[in-house]
């Protein structure tokens, strides 16, 4: 009997473990299901390029994992049973002997009035679509707000006004905006924003969302013909509808070898997993951290089926890259803790790196054999559980 390893989700997190496991493991010896809603693998870090109108190739899943092993299932999860050891899809439940929980997250409202009805996002595929047809309604002089004042926000209004400079494109923060950068990486970003024309309004906690614009704590409104919304991102609610360790957030509470502490037999990796990195400091969601979190939960898995020793060496940084449009960026180099050092690295260069990060990421997840060197290890299973492993 094979032993049945699900992986739910094929984002970064999902599609780099499936492909890792597959080459880690042989496939005489498990098969590995990826689940996905949808059937391509979506590089949700340019959701902000699709949104202000560039188009990004199509990565069908079925083709990127062909000839792998991996047996690709585009269907959506509905729930999951951890004490039966099943997962409900639309129409049908899956068994598993170890799970893989990759799902990801979406936008956080935090059940701020008017943020449903009338905001966009790019937080996957078809919400930066819809952000895109808007924008393509959108008259010159008209302002778009973007809402929110780290990562995401700044690539997305840097985006959208280098794409349209017939715009007025405005940040509104709860804080300050790129505040936790170096102050040469704060001093390059402001210069970068006044060249681009982009307002912004700082300490403007946004209370209410309006089809004109947006009310803060203060009383202030601040006008908008359309409103983004890049405030925050949080996990879908299935792991907390189980009986998981989750976080206070609904993330799946992982050790170092990203397996869940309360069900041994399942593993969260990505976004919707809660890990603590170098320095004891929970992990932050980022493609930055579901990359290492996925070689890291697949080899782990590997091992545990192998008889190797675990890998558990906590996950650190090495930096944080921001794109400001396509010709402009900012690479911070942080601690392995994630603090922010002198080192950064602006303009041209910082895009190009962005760029090169963005681009061998896509590459390696296309490249799902291309990941580790071709030493397989040979796992017999005998009865219902692995009892002896060999090398070969
Ligand atoms: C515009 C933008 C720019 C970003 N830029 C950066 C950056 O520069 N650097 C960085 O580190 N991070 C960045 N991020 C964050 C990064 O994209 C995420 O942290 C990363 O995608 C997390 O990977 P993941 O695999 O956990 O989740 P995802 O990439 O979201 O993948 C989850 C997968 O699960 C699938 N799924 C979800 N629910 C279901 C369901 N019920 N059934 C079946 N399938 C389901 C989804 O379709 C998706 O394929 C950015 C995010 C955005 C939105």
């Amino acid at each position: 009997m094979k032993h049945r390893i699900v992986v739910l989700g094929a984002g970064y997190a999902g599609a780099i473990t499936a492909g890792r496991l597959a080459k880690r493991l042989h496939r005489d010896d498990v098969e590995i299901t990826l689940v996905n809603a949808d059937p391509d693998f979506v590089e949700r870090v340019r959701m902000h390029q699709l949104a202000s109108g560039q188009d990004l190739p199509a990565r069908p899943l079925g083709e990127i994992f062909a000839g792998t092993g991996v047996q690709v299932r585009i269907a959506r999860v509905t729930a999951v049973d951890v004490d039966c050891k099943s997962v409900d899809l639309t129409g049908e439940t899956l068994g598993y002997d170890t799970l893989v929980y990759a799902l990801g997250s979406t936008i956080a409202d935090y059940a701020i009035p008017g943020v449903a009805a009338h905001t966009y996002n790019v937080a996957g595929k078809q919400a930066a679509l819809r952000l895109r047809a808007r924008l393509n309604e959108l008259r010159p002089g008209e302002t778009v707000l973007i809402v929110g004042g780290g990562l995401t926000s700044i690539e997305v209004a840097a985006e959208i006004a280098e794409a349209r400079p017939d715009l007025d494109v405005a940040i509104a923060a709860r804080g300050g905006v790129g505040d936790w950068l170096d102050e040469k990486a704060q001093r390059y970003l402001r210069g970068a924003f006044q060249r681009l024309g982009i307002t912004v309004h700082e300490h403007a906690d946004v209370t209410r969302v309006a089809a004109n614009g947006v009310l803060t704590g203060t009383g202030t409104t601040i006008p908008a013909q359309m409103t983004v919304w890049t405030a925050g991102f949080t996990v879908h609610p299935i792991a907390a509808a189980t009986t998981l360790a989750v976080s206070d957030t609904g993330r799946i509470v992982v050790d170092a070898t990203l397996r869940s502490v309360s069900h041994p037999d399942v593993y969260a990796v990505g976004d919707a997993a809660h890990a603590e990195g170098v320095g004891g400091k929970p992990l932050r969601m980022g493609c930055a951290t579901a990359t290492p979190m996925a070689w890291q939960g697949a080899d782990a898995i590997a091992a545990r089926l192998t008889g190797r020793k675990v890998p558990d060496a906590p996950i650190g940084y090495a930096s944080q890259c921001i794109s400001l449009g396509r010709r402009d960026g900012i690479v911070q180099k942080v601690t392995p803790a994630d603090q922010p050092t002198s080192t950064v690295i602006t303009g041209r260069m910082g895009a190009r790196i962005k760029e090169l990060i963005c681009a061998s990421t896509a590459w390696s997840i296309a490249h799902p054999t291309m990941l580790v060197p071709s030493r397989r290890r040979h796992l017999v299973v005998t009865g219902d559980v692995a009892a002896q492993f060999v090398t070969r």
